[in-house]
């Protein structure tokens, strides 16, 4: 059964000594999905690994995206087959190894008469996603005629409707995806730090050889010396290699992405669907959790509106927007055809820097394990050592994915806690779970309901805290719980007596305990102001 591994402020502090009291082999900057699957497969191939991010890990991209898993049906139309078949076998690795994380969700894709791509076209589609699958995907596709869409969408658009494939594809939880990568990192020997910054590097003969890490919530400034330096920072990722070379030409193109969510009752819908914009084509989604993804709110409520006819979506509907920024790779710096991916590339700078840039959530896996034998190769070339075998990462499942045991956990938490509860735990920490309910047999308030109607339950501020490294307010309500964006009023209510419980478990002090507070009304407010822009 599960581990009660500590990964806390403890872990944190103990992970910032070490990587400044001993040069390690590979120090990775930045703490995303990206980072966090780099850390993992080289602390499994043996190495000596620290990570530093100079937030949350998760905190920016990896915690807005669209938390799709998927094999990119997109990319059929730009005949990427390569990158369909590369993102179709990682949804497969990830639905394996965090089957509590990566859960399928079945799609439908309406079409109407005229549409940019017509039935026939999408049929073809269909059946070569299926194809490039190597039909394993959870389920093959099926085509709906339109007596069959009306039963399973009734609020669906009706005018022009020719039919709809019904397809899947996976969903996960993004922050806790990268949480449970980075911790499988920790448990391999990796030495991880959230809120710590890289400020400069290391640059002795010329080479880089390490970085100036800042831990954010003390001040205090620490070297850190490594043999080789990689750059997973995202949309940072060419402000890093700035910090090598003022010179260095940008990687990214920094496109943004935008999601809604709304009450799920407003729009009416069964389940998710994928669909053209009736306004200019773009490929749309209105999802499980109810959540749309596009450029701008105005243009999503307009699109839903186009393809719910009754919802009649107005901005004062908006429950929570969130942006985040695609670091895409710029055209002018795409991979050959005959590289992996066109969707990520591996750079090295004339003074040693490994930039990873571009890819996506799907993918980080073989993103990590190209980077991973980009560091292996220039540590044998440093220091003669053997090549290390990659690592089963795609075997090892993450912590809390142990799939024989689900079923099993389920059926004991909810014989501790309410159905809603029990299935909310192992969703979300899956075959770990005994470990809160262990919290829960010693203090039966840490059973207890966070907010009325909410499945949380107060034992999982404490796992935050005790084994998911969780230091601030914010880690808590947003990304390790996400009562930031699903309950009502950004989890304000809960806000003060979970800074009180982080108060204890991490001996702050007053002052302490009220700044937490004052910075996470701040970011409530922030986005309070964005909804009340929306309605003017
Ligand atoms: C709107 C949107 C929707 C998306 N939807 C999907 C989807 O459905 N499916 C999918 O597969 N992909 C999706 N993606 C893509 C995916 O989210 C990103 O490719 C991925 O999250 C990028 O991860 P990353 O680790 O490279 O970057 P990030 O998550 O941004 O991590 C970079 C980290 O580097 C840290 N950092 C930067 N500078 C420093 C420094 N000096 N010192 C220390 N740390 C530093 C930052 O704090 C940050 O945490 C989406 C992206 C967006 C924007």
């Amino acid at each position: 059964m599960a581990a009660e591994t500590p990964f806390s402020h403890q872990t944190r502090a103990a992970a910032l000594s070490s990587m400044a009291a001993e040069p390690v082999d590979l120090l990775v900057i930045g703490g995303g999905i990206t980072g966090a699957g780099i850390a993992r497969d080289t602390a499994l191939r043996g190495f000596r690994v620290a990570l530093v991010d100079k937030g949350d890990f998760g905190g920016a991209t990896s915690s807005h995206s669209s938390r799709l898993i998927h094999g990119g049906l997109r990319y059929l139309e730009q005949r990427d087959f390569r990158l369909v078949f590369e993102a179709s076998r990682e949804r497969r690795v990830l639905l394996r190894i965090a089957p509590h994380l990566v859960r399928p969700l079945p799609f439908l894709f309406p079409v109407y008469r005229g549409a940019r791509v017509p039935a026939w076209k999408l049929r073809a589609g269909m059946w070569l996603y299926d194809v490039l699958a190597a039909f394993r995907n959870v389920k093959s596709h099926r085509w709906l005629n339109p007596k069959q869409v009306r039963r399973a969408e009734p609020a669906l658009k009706d005018r022009g409707l020719t039919g709809a494939a019904l397809y899947w594809d996976a969903q996960t939880d993004d922050a806790r995806l990268v949480l449970a990568t980075m911790r499988s990192a920790a448990r391999a020997g990796a030495l991880v730090a959230n809120y710590a910054e890289a400020t400069s590097l290391l640059k002795p003969d010329g080479r880089v050889r390490g970085a100036v890490v800042r831990d954010v919530l003390s001040g205090e400034t620490r070297t850190v010396r490594a043999l080789v330096v990689v750059n997973a920072g995202g949309p940072w990722v060419d402000a890093l290699r700035r910090m090598d070379d003022s010179a260095a030409r940008p990687l990214l193109r920094l496109t943004k992405g935008a999601h809604v969510a709304v009450p799920r009752r407003r729009i009416g819908h069964e389940r998710a669907i994928t669909l053209f914009s009736a306004i200019d084509g773009r490929v749309m989604f209105v999802l499980d959790a109810v959540r749309v993804t596009a450029d701008d709110v105005t243009y999503l409520l307009r699109s839903a509106n186009a393809a719910f006819p009754n919802a009649h979506l107005a901005a004062n509907d908006v429950v929570s927007v969130w942006v985040g920024l695609r670091p895409l790779l710029r055209q002018d710096q795409a991979a050959s055809p005959s590289q992996v991916s066109r969707e990520h590339r591996v750079v090295e700078s004339a003074q040693g820097l490994i930039t990873i840039a571009g890819g996506k959530l799907t993918t980080y896996r073989v993103m990590a394990r190209d980077v991973a034998d980009r560091v292996a190769a220039r540590l044998h070339e440093l220091d003669g050592r053997p090549i290390a075998p990659r690592p089963p990462t795609d075997r090892l499942p993450l912590p809390g994915g142990e799939a024989a045991e689900l079923e099993v956990v389920l059926e004991a938490a909810r014989r501790a806690v309410p159905d809603a509860t029990a299935r909310h735990l192992v969703a979300s920490y899956g075959s770990e779970t005994p470990a809160i309910l262990n919290l829960v047999d010693r203090d039966r308030g840490l059973g207890e309901v966070m907010a009325p109607g909410r499945p949380e339950i107060w034992a999982e501020v404490a796992h935050a805290v005790e084994r998911e490294m969780a230091l601030r307010v914010q880690d808590v309500l947003i990304r390790r719980l996400h009562l930031f964006y699903e309950y009502t009023e950004q989890g304000t209510a809960v806000a003060a007596p979970v800074a009180q419980r982080m108060k204890k478990l991490l001996g702050w002090d007053e002052v302490r305990e009220a700044e937490e507070l004052v910075d996470y009304f701040r970011l409530v407010e922030r986005d309070r102001t964005f909804r009340t822009e929306l309605r003017t």
